[in-house]
């Protein structure tokens, strides 16, 4: 018998926990662990609750998890309730699926004001993370920032100018849903360090801008290069450029009175303000024939009472794993970090790519375990979940296995606003009181 721990229940934890189960069949126990006591990691806590058809891939993990061999246990602390020199001593193989979670700082001049936040804070408040639950971002201001031309910058975006009607069907948490509905923001900049050629929105999440029922998306057409140098681009980017340009062309719709302004050259220098974030301080740029953005001297003032920084993240380091601090994430080889030692998805990559790409990230992993470790081969004797369960014991952890999991969801299906999937519980106790902890 061999037995796995995949550290991470994000997709690709749960990817790389499926190649396993999938290759070694029942000669394999593969343990999938996680800080928190539910499940899903980014498709939980990072995808925008009103895509839900991207979060229902969760059904595709739920199997996985209820496979035989297979289990899940939340609320065991990688550091605190077990290190991965014990990991590695009780399993096979371990591999780190511990995503990005941490937000890279703009490293400007006053980026700790009151007022910036970072997307993960951001992103976990609206969805309902147990570490941003108390964020509390103004929105009592009447112009916001956000800073990225990614689809992190589209959803934040996107979901500070939605009415209460537009979030039916989602799962945006209550605190966030009641928060917004009394949002006195009616200017969100999205600034782009480079230009319309360099955006990383795809296609699809950059259109649903032209369909909001407040507000409207305003592009510059000075901005925007001669038509025919699209061609240069590869069609997915430009599709999205073909939809900035459908901005230009329909105008400003008048009637709505919420704006989404792309401001594109715009590098923010520093933020300004009385104890808390009034305004961005930015200088236009102009590109270099590499694609880097250079400072043009010129620079202007931004309102912005809030400013989201959505500019990426970094995986955060893990005590005895070598840590590459410049990439914000372990160093491997095709995914290996070390002897017996594995890294998946945001944590082997860094922060790129759809969900879609942490699976055959998974299965390159797997199969390069069962390259060293053949699933017909003689088993280790390592003593597995076994053992771990022993040691979590020992320390008095509370491991969450999924039925517990499962006891959560029915409560928070339970609690849903009418026409939404569920009401999220924000706080770790009263997810571990639902999961009869
Ligand atoms: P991203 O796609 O890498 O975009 C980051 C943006 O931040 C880029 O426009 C980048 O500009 C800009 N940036 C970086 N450092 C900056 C700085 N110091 N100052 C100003 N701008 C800066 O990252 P993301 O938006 O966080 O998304 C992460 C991944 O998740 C992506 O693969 C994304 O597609 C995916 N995602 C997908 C969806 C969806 O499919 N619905 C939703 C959310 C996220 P430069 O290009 O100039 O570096």
């Amino acid at each position: 018998m061999r037995s796995f721990a995949v550290i991470g229940s994000g997709p690709a934890g749960f990817y790389t926990a499926e190649a396993l189960a999938k290759t070694y069949g029942e000669s394999a126990r593969v343990d999938i662990l996680d800080r928190l006591p539910v499940p899903y990691g980014l498709i939980r806590f990072g995808v925008a609750p009103d895509h839900q058809s991207i979060k229902a891939v969760a059904k595709r993990y739920e199997k996985v998890a209820l496979a035989s061999g297979v289990r899940f246990l939340g609320n065991v602390h990688l550091g605190a309730d077990v290190s991965v020199e014990e990991l590695l001593h009780y399993y096979d193989a371990v591999v780190l699926a511990t995503g990005a979670p941490n937000d890279r700082r703009l490293g400007i001049p006053r980026d700790d004001l009151p007022g910036v936040i970072g997307s993960a804070a951001f992103v976990g408040w609206y969805n309902g993370h147990p570490d941003f639950a108390d964020l509390q971002p103004p929105l009592h201001v009447s112009h916001a920032a956000v800073i990225g031309n990614g689809n992190v910058a589209l959803d934040v975006a996107r979901i500070l100018s939605k009415t209460p009607d537009e979030f039916a069907g989602s799962d945006i948490v209550g605190h966030a849903f009641q928060a917004l509905a009394c949002s006195s923001i009616r200017t969100i900049t999205l600034l782009g360090r480079r230009g319309p050629h360099q955006i990383a929105m795809t296609p699809k999440e950059l259109g649903e801008l032209g369909h909001l029922e407040e507000a409207t998306p305003v592009v510059d057409p000075a901005d925007l290069p001669l038509e025919q140098d699209d061609t240069v681009l590869e069609p997915g980017q430009r599709k999205s450029v073909a939809h900035l340009r459908e901005f230009v062309a329909a105008g400003p719709d008048d009637r709505k009175p919420k704006r989404i302004v792309f401001d594109f050259f715009a590098k923010p220098l520093a933020v300004e303000g009385e104890g808390h974030a009034e305004r961005l301080l930015v200088e236009r740029t102009r590109l270099l024939d590499d694609g880097t953005a250079v400072g043009t001297g010129e620079t202007y003032s931004l309102e912005a009472g809030l400013v989201v920084s959505c500019i990426g993240y970094a995986t955060p380091p893990i005590p005895g794993v070598p840590y590459d601090e410049r990439l914000g994430r372990f160093p491997n080889q095709g995914g290996q970090i070390g002897e017996r030692l594995y890294a998946v998805g945001w944590a082997r990559r860094g922060p790129t790519g759809t969900i879609g790409t942490n699976r055959p990230d998974g299965q390159e992993v797997a199969e390069q375990i069962a390259a060293l470790l053949p699933p017909d081969g003689e088993g280790s004797g390592r003593s597995g979940p076994d053992g771990l369960d022993r040691l979590l014991a020992s320390r008095g952890c509370d491991p969450v296995p999924f039925s517990d999991w499962q006891k959560i969801e029915a409560a928070e299906v339970a609690a849903a606003r009418a026409g939404a999937p569920r009401e999220k519980l924000v706080r770790v106790e009263e997810l571990l009181r639902a999961g009869g902890h």
